[in-house]
């Protein structure tokens, strides 16, 4: 019994917060600018910076792990399926080098390391969240 009235307290609580969430968005757009104070239309801030890109979650990605050879029997670790729209690929390949100890390339939507480490970039890219 107590329980449950500590529940509908806590929710009601929360109400205000929800309704906030509102708050800077085209829904709910303040007349007056957040930061000079002055109207909107007399304002003459600094636009503000775009927002990030949405990216895909990598539990959305499928990420293919190969290796391949390349001139003069130099074997490379390719990850395909992992686009530069949805990942930041440059971070990515860097966590990829540190982990493998080897060099490496991004090659607009493909990730070299340079050398056979396909368990470990397979082992990374599942422990990131991505579908390998
Ligand atoms: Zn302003």
């Amino acid at each position: 019994m107590y329980r449950v009235r500590g529940l509908l307290f806590s929710l009601s609580f929360a109400e205000p917060a929800v309704m906030r969430l509102f708050e800077g968005t085209p829904w709910d757009r303040p007349p007056r600018c957040e930061r000079c104070g002055e109207l909107e239309t007399a304002c003459h801030c600094p636009p503000l910076p775009p927002p990030a890109p949405t990216r895909k979650p990598p539990d959305q990605q499928r990420a293919r792990v190969a290796v391949e050879k390349r001139a003069k029997g130099k074997l490379v670790t390719v990850v395909r399926g992992l686009t530069a729209a949805d990942n930041d690929l440059v971070d990515l390949l860097t966590r990829l080098k540190t982990a493998c100890g080897a060099g490496g390339t991004v090659k607009e939507d493909l990730l070299e390391i340079q050398g056979d480490h396909q368990r470990r970039v397979s082992t990374l890219l599942a422990e990131i969240g991505y579908r390998v």
